[in-house]
């Protein structure tokens, strides 16, 4: 039994939550970065839902993987694990975007774990998508970085400081010079005050950072929270507003929009 085999199987018997790091201890699979990549994929073919939950192992709020169609035998996943897979090399253009269970994004953390393994597949990466949730993070070239949930905190006229995590930033750092560009996300809960805030803060953190870009992507319920037109001008303060539908998710209009500001804010050289 193969290492894809063996979780599949223990996902089958055991329909709780489980995390990474408990499956490679449970099922002897080492390194772990083994069994995120199986878990990954799974995911892909949704086979398997990745989400933050409280892990039946360990106990602890993190990643976890569980069963979607508990009801398959394995040899009928495996068969729709290998379509997909082939379906996913037929589409060999980078810019298009492969479906990876994006239709239940459920928060804004969810919302920036998609989004930054979005980012991991269509920008030039040196290396692999590390870490899990608020942890991820990946090397773009030598001297940039991509991470989630990053701390940026900032000062105020008056002496004052304030902390601030940005949803994802990237940082590009020579020694001689750091630049960011600081991404903030916003899903439900997208009332005017939430608009107003992220305002507050990007306008002092481009006094604060010389070198600092500021994007706003706001993914739009139906009949719910701010219209695109009012969030986008309470945003004025950030250099870059991208919108979209939560229907449009999956369509690669805002990806090849983020993915260009990066592109050129650093001057990214495609490989
Ligand atoms: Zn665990």
């Amino acid at each position: 039994m193969n290492n894809k085999e063996k979780i599949l199987q223990y996902l089958q018997k055991n329909l709780q939550p489980i995390c990474d790091d408990c499956l490679s201890n449970i099922l002897d699979i080492h390194p772990r970065n083994q069994v995120n990549q199986i878990c990954r994929t799974l995911q892909k073919s949704n086979i398997i839902n990745r989400s933050r939950s409280t892990c039946s192992g360990c106990k602890r709020k993190k990643i976890s993987n569980k069963l979607l169609q508990n009801h398959q035998p394995i040899e009928e996943l495996d068969n729709k694990i290998n379509k997909k897979n082939m379906q996913i090399h037929n589409t060999n253009s980078k810019s298009t975007i492969v479906t990876s269970n994006s239709n239940n994004i459920e928060n804004e953390d969810e919302l920036r774990d998609f989004i930054m393994q979005k980012l991991f597949e269509h920008l030039p990466t040196s290396g692999n998508l590390m870490g899990d949730g608020k942890d991820m993070w990946f090397q773009i070239d030598k001297f940039t970085k991509c991470r989630a949930e990053e701390p940026l905190n900032y000062g105020l006229p008056n002496n004052g400081t304030l902390n601030h995590r940005s949803d994802i930033l990237i940082t590009y750092n020579d020694e001689h010079i750091i630049k960011y560009i600081s991404i903030e996300l916003k899903y439900k809960s997208a009332v005017t005050d939430q608009f107003k805030c992220r305002s507050y803060d990007i306008f002092h953190m481009k006094k604060h950072y010389k070198e600092l870009y500021g994007v706003m992507f706001f993914v739009k319920v139906k009949n719910q929270g701010l219209s695109i037109n009012q969030a986008k001008k309470i945003c004025y303060q950030f250099d870059e507003f991208i919108s979209c539908n939560i229907e449009e998710i999956n369509n690669k209009g805002w990806l090849e929009q983020l993915v260009d500001v990066i592109n050129k804010y650093f001057d990214i050289k495609h490989k």
